[in-house]
């Protein structure tokens, strides 16, 4: 808040007008720390550059600038307003315009419509603040409108009623119903993103209830998989959570997730974690053969989400390179070259050592080692 603050009074000293707007005068009045702050101006782009020493041109087309100040970056706009949205995505046009109201009036929700003085004064043409304090959620002007214009806010109206435990408003909602099928337009990766926040959002399950309600479930891909009982998913910071929730629910594989997009990382992730959740009983090799990540999205209890760092490190090796002895040393001893047979005896040194059948100590693995191999030859 204070660099924000920094940028607003440099632009006022140069004759224009600033302020604090959106998410992080909303968060403000909720008490909450914004994650990050946007500036509106009167001042176009090329003009805000040229009061700062270090500037990276984010959206510079839509008239947004980023300004950083101590290493961090704050995304100051020129007051604009936007038209035509034909592909759903982004404004076709972008039309700067000198006032203040006019760039909050294309903001979507009242909550999100508000400004913001460096002396904190509130400016708030749209009701934001009555909405605020009874925890509602309405489009800025005709819902039909503003859904028609932007399809992606109907899933934001959805992200927020879980980020905040507020309800919908009757006429955004109704608007959201009769809509519902335009989803469909929007980038699948916007789509992604909205839904992800859902996941780790304070209350998933009011944000599902309305998915659900609305039906835009039912024209998002695999959007069937959605009506689960989200009651009893416990959410975590890791969005992929709640996707292992929606998958094991309707005893589904990745595979129907596909359409998503997901990274390779966290397709893996997803899979072996469906993979450890259908093992009978977790022992010493599966805390050493499957991430924390994954076997932590396997569980739906955050006791034992809490455990599986702790079962982890009370291995005796994490990972192959601990082993005592190595390739080379199974290779002297055996005056073999190397072979496949090298990888199957590592693992089988491997499993004795992690399964605490045989001490991570060369001399005992050699030992070990040379028996068995006589044994098997
Ligand atoms: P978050 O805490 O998730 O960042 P936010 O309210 O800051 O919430 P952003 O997506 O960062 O949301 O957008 C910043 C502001 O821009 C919003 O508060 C809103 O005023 C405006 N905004 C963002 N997306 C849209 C949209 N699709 N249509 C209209 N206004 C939007
Ligand atoms: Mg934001």
């Amino acid at each position: 808040m204070k660099r924000a603050k920094y940028i607003i009074k440099c632009l006022k000293e140069a004759g224009f007008e600033a302020y604090m707007v959106g998410g992080a005068v909303r968060d403000y009045l909720r008490g909450v720390v914004p994650h990050d702050i946007d500036v509106a101006t009167s001042a176009a782009p090329e003009q805000v550059k040229a009061l700062f020493e270090r500037s990276i041109d984010t959206g510079i087309e839509h008239g947004t600038v980023m300004i950083l100040i101590e290493g961090q970056g704050i995304e100051v706009t020129t007051f604009r307003t936007e038209s035509g949205y034909s592909d759903n995505r982004r404004p076709d046009k972008v039309e700067f315009v000198n006032s203040l109201h006019e760039d909050l009036k294309r903001r979507d929700f009242t909550i999100n419509s508000m400004a913001m003085t460096e002396q904190m004064a509130i400016i708030d043409p749209f009701g934001g603040q009555e909405d605020l304090a009874a925890g509602i959620i309405r489009a800025v002007g005709l819902p039909e409108e503003r859904f028609a214009e932007d399809a992606l806010r109907m899933l934001r109206a959805i992200r927020f009623s879980g980020q905040l435990d507020f309800q919908i408003e009757l006429k955004t909602l109704g608007a959201i119903k009769s809509h519902a099928t335009r989803i469909q337009s929007v980038a699948i990766e916007r789509i992604k993103a909205e839904l992800d926040k859902v996941m780790i959002s304070s209350a998933p399950d009011i944000s599902m209830t309305y998915l659900v309600e609305t039906r835009l479930n039912q024209f998002l891909p695999s959007g069937g998989l959605f009506e689960v009982d989200w009651s009893r998913y416990t959410r975590t910071d890791d969005p992929l959570a709640g996707w292992f929730y929606l998958l094991n629910q309707n005893g589904e594989t990745f595979a129907a997730l596909r359409e998503y997009r997901f990274s390779n990382q966290d397709k893996k992730d997803l899979q072996r974690a469906l993979e450890a959740k259908g093992l009978s009983e977790w022992d010493a090799w599966v805390y050493y053969s499957f991430t924390e990540r994954q076997l932590t999205l396997a569980l739906s209890d955050s006791d034992a989400r809490h455990s599986v760092r702790e079962q982890q490190e009370a291995l005796p090796i994490r990972s192959k390179s601990e082993l005592a002895a190595n390739g080379r040393d199974l290779m002297e001893w055996t005056e073999q070259k190397a072979g496949p047979w090298l990888k199957e005896w590592t693992l089988l040194i491997e499993k004795a050592v992690v399964e605490r059948r045989l001490a991570n100590d060369k001399e005992h693995i050699k030992d070990w080692f040379i028996d068995e191999y006589h044994r098997h030859a």
